[in-house]
């Protein structure tokens, strides 16, 4: 959880964050919402190991590119890889 906090911090310029699990540098994220409402989803992965967190019902910060709800699935796949779910920090 302390990446995603990390990022809704420092947006819009999020620093590179190290990976929990790889330690390597280059995690990603994605938002995606309802512009309307400002409430969505909130996807954080690593590109390299490709583990990951997706953390339901936050609140779409104003300075990020998000997704609409309606983006279809087969655009959302090309944003966000199909990831390993990994336990927030432990
Ligand atoms: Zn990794």
């Amino acid at each position: 959880m302390s990446i995603a906090a990390d990022i809704n911090n420092t947006l819009p310029n999020v620093p590179v964050l190290a990976c929990p699990s790889c330690h390597r540098l280059g995690i990603d994220f994605q938002f995606v919402g309802d512009f309307q409402t400002k409430i969505g989803y909130m996807a954080i992965w690593c590109p390299f190991c490709l583990h990951g967190i997706h953390i339901s019902r936050v609140r779409i910060p104003e300075k990020t590119q998000a997704l609409p709800f309606n983006t279809s699935a087969e655009e959302i796949s090309r944003r966000i890889p199909n990831f390993t779910h990994v336990k927030p920090d432990g």
